[in-house]
């Protein structure tokens, strides 16, 4: 396919408004691509060279850019300067300023220059390439490069969609589950893609782990009491909760990749657990997971998550790594020497993890007990408290590890759960408003903000949310809002409401409310007969969280979970 056809589906995808239209154009654009170009269609259409757990980034920053942009047309810097600040988008001025109609490259061919341009290292590497693959570029495919380059393409496209239409693309229910599940046990839906148009569903039937592409990490419901824990699970496993990073190592022989919750490639960030994994891990291939956080080395206790938060670092890695070394508390086993362990039941998945960990310095293993009566449950949750964790996490003993869900196999407890409604929610902001009074000279006054629904692969608005930030933030809020702003409603959105700017989902905030209520504004958990539910009294409790995506946002599903929750709460 040539780079030119591509940037016009680009187009018309950023131009719908609907969620349906824009699977149906990934649909035809998807039909019409090679088996070569799948996979760097899709990680292009997600606005991506690679998938983020292999670490590549592109590294071209928008002075950068504008240099290589002044260079390839021949215009002056000061004058794009000048453009830029009018416009905001680099890709837009790179459209308006380049003349010639381009080459008509192939799509594999930009795609390679792109790759090349992240993989180079020097400002002036960077700049040289840049400039050649402007030069080759018409008005419309430079847009869209640009904004590849820049890490703004803003196509809206979610994994979802792309699943949803690739399962256009061969047909039926069991397409979709195929699909879903080779990309759990990958992460890279560029590669599931690929498989896909080359090999069709069979392909993906055979499809495996491999040591090097992250798992897609099996999460916890929540529930509010120990008694529901019995009920739900009969007889369990109840685990310490860690409030630290979870992370999920991958070692094959000596070499070791060390992955976040969000995948994303971590390794050089724990040198202390890489080298631990290397020295005392006496098996060749394994991936595994545990919760890393600090711990004082004197008195043996845990550190509070803030301090634990200190070494998600790119500099000064090894002196903090000595001021505050980490424990990694392992609690699943995913793959053992070329065996797949998610498929087989929670507990004999940990008593092997049990022979793979040393119980080291730094190699632990999760604290853990089996019992099916509430009261030990509680004295367990009780010390696991006085010890500053964070609460327990109980496992489904007979249940596999299932990559990439949430769901009842693993519940969690916290402490502020068994209140009223004291847990906070992650919300995703799709837009905001100008704000009124004092706000009014800040230019934002409040966001509107969604939660996910993955049925739909929407967003569904529960709330406005005006309060918890202080000055400075609401500006630096607006700021980085301003560069995701759309002009028209984002194809992915349900709302009712209409914000002063509506802006793509991309950025998680956790809010506080008093409760959860009924009501017909937001459309979260809305039908046709009931209304909705909002938060009431919201206010943030914390700035952007760069740890989630927007689909990592609670669900509707969880909305409604607490509503009940809270009911029951109140009747007790
Ligand atoms: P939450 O982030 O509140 O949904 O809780 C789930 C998270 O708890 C997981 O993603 C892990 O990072 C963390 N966690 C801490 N201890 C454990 C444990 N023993 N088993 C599983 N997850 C744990």
């Amino acid at each position: 396919m040539k780079f030119f056809e591509l940037s016009e589906y680009f187009q018309r995808i950023e131009q719908t408004t609907s969620r349906l239209e824009m699977a149906d154009l990934l649909h035809s654009l998807f039909e019409r691509a090679g088996a070569d170009e799948m996979d760097k269609i899709v990680y292009l259409t997600l606005g991506e060279i690679l998938p983020p757990f292999r670490g590549v980034e592109m590294g071209v920053s928008e002075r950068l850019m504008l240099e290589a942009l002044s260079k390839a047309t021949g215009i002056k810097l000061k004058d794009l300067e000048t453009a830029y600040k009018k416009t905001g988008d680099l890709g837009e001025l790179a459209f308006e300023s380049i003349r010639w109609q381009g080459r008509s490259l192939e799509v594999s061919q930009v795609y390679k220059e792109l790759l090349d341009i992240a993989q180079s290292r020097g400002t002036l590497d960077k700049v040289m390439k840049l400039i050649s693959l402007l030069k080759g570029l018409s008005p419309l495919e430079a847009r869209y490069a640009v904004r590849v380059v820049i890490g703004r393409l803003r196509l809206g496209v979610g994994e979802a969609t792309i699943i949803d239409a690739l399962s256009l693309l061969s047909g039926g229910r069991s397409a979709k589950e195929l699909i879903e599940r080779a990309y759990n046990l990958c992460s890279d839906l560029g590669l599931v893609a690929k498989r896909l148009k080359e090999g069709g569903l069979s392909a993906l039937e055979h499809f495996k782990i491999q040591v090097g592409y992250p798992i897609r990490m099996a999460l916890a419901e929540r529930v509010s009491s120990v008694e529901e824990i019995i009920r739900r699970l009969g007889r369990c496993a109840v685990e310490a909760k860690y409030d630290g990073f979870r992370l999920q190592i991958h070692k094959e022989g000596n070499r070791v990749e060390i992955y976040s919750r969000n995948l994303e490639r971590m390794t050089e960030m724990f040198p202390e657990i890489l080298s631990a994994v290397q020295k005392d891990i006496r098996f060749n291939s394994v991936i595994f997971e545990g919760e890393a956080l600090a711990v004082n080395e004197e008195t043996g206790e845990f550190y509070p998550f803030q301090v634990t938060i200190q070494r998600k670092r790119k500099y000064g890695v090894h002196e903090y790594a000595k001021e505050y070394p980490l424990v990694l508390f392992s609690f699943d086993l995913l793959y053992l020497e070329g065996e797949d362990f998610t498929v087989k039941p929670f507990i004999e998945r940990r008593r092997k993890l049990e022979e793979v960990i040393p119980n080291s310095n730094t190699l632990r293993l999760s604290e853990m007990i089996i019992t099916d009566s509430a009261k030990e449950v509680e004295n367990f949750f009780e010390d696991a408290i006085t010890r500053g964790l964070e609460g327990i996490m109980a496992k489904r003993l007979d249940a596999p590890y299932t990559a990439g869900s949430r769901n009842f196999n693993w519940i969690k407890l916290k402490r502020s759960y068994k209140g009223a409604l004291a847990d906070t929610i992650d919300v995703v902001i799709v837009g905001y408003y100008y704000g009124k009074g004092a706000r009014a000279k800040l230019g934002i006054g409040g966001v509107l903000v969604a939660v996910y629904d993955p049925q739909t692969d929407t967003f569904k608005t529960v709330s406005k949310v005006g309060s918890g930030f202080t000055e400075e933030e609401w500006v630096r809020l607006k700021h980085m809002l301003d560069e995701i702003r759309l002009d028209h409603r984002p194809a992915r959105v349900d709302s009712i409401l209409e914000p002063d700017v509506w802006v793509e989902p991309r950025y998680v905030i956790t809010v506080n409310a008093d409760e959860i209520t009924r009501s017909p504004l937001h459309t979260a958990g809305r039908t046709l007969e009931e209304p909705g539910y909002a938060l009431r009294f919201p206010r943030a409790v914390s700035f952007i969280r760069e740890d989630k995506k927007a689909e990592d946002a609670n669900t509707v599903e969880e909305i409604i979970r607490l509503y009940q929750l809270q009911k029951k709460v109140s009747v007790e």
